[in-house]
């Protein structure tokens, strides 16, 4: 499977920044064909970031989305809305939402299923906080957020799903987790997916995200079970995202 290289912008960049950022990215990255990309903008500017990459080699994704498909949901965006612009992709229970939002499983797992309905290719994140992985809980963690939510829907749908592993202690820290010890939480995420899907397990790509940067991104994805990146902060920029991209070859 070739590496996925996903970028998080956050709330950060406007659309009137992203057709210089396409240019710049586009101009590094066009002809890379080893290597998937994504790229999450905010909701604001998805529009200008869809237009901006149509044609190109790189995907559009939304950072969230509600768990059904309309209604008197004040301030939200659906899915539906997502889809209907061309955008393809979602993040979903990603650290900020659990634990700034107060997402839990039951949240994530409706918008996980409401994303395989709509057509939105879902990328579910799970991760340990820093206590949890000092009380040695990490595997427990991880278990309780799969079994929450993606271990819940079909098999079918477990197989379309793209799982991120972002550790909390390392999302915008600078503290990235060393390759030993990301490879053995993805080691363990893949056994789970195992559990349910046998073989096939090896094809649901499991990104890794916690302060990935150029200098560390080959090491990480050299990993056996690391299929790709999830980038917050490095991916603001388009020479810094690009040299992540390139770190694939
Ligand atoms: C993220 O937002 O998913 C993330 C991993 O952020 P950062 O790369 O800044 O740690």
């Amino acid at each position: 499977m070739k590496k996925l290289v996903a970028g998080n912008w956050k709330m950060n960049l406007l659309p009137s920044q992203v057709s210089d950022y396409s240019k710049s990215f586009l101009a590094e990255v066009g002809k890379l064909d080893g290597v998937d990309l994504l790229l999450c903008p905010s909701d604001t500017a998805l529009p200008a970031a869809v237009e901006a990459f149509r044609n190109s080699r790189v995907r559009v994704g939304a950072q969230n989305m509600h768990s059904t498909r309309s209604g008197a949901f004040t301030g939200e965006t659906s899915g539906e809305m997502l889809a209907d612009i061309g955008v393809t992709h979602v993040l979903l229970g990603h650290s900020e939402r659990r634990h700034v939002f107060g997402e839990d499983d039951e949240l994530i797992y409706a918008k996980l299923v409401l994303a395989h309905k709509l057509g939105l290719k879902p990328i579910l994140c799970v991760g340990e906080k820093q206590e949890q992985r000092e009380s040695g809980s990490t595997e427990q963690v991880l278990r309780e957020q799969f079994e929450g939510s993606l271990g819940r829907v079909s098999n079918e749908l477990l197989a379309a799903t793209i799982v991120a592993y972002e550790p909390v202690w390392a999302i915008g820290t600078g503290l990235t987790a060393t390759p030993e010890i990301a490879q053995q939480a993805h080691r363990f995420l893949r056994s789970l997916l195992g559990e349910k899907l046998g073989e096939a397990a090896s094809t649901v790509p499991i990104l890794y995200g916690g302060s990935v940067k150029p200098a560390n991104a080959a090491e990480l994805m050299s990993q056996p079970d690391i299929d790709g990146v999830l980038v917050g902060g490095a991916s603001l920029k388009p020479d810094s995202f690009a040299a992540i991209a390139k770190a694939t070859l």
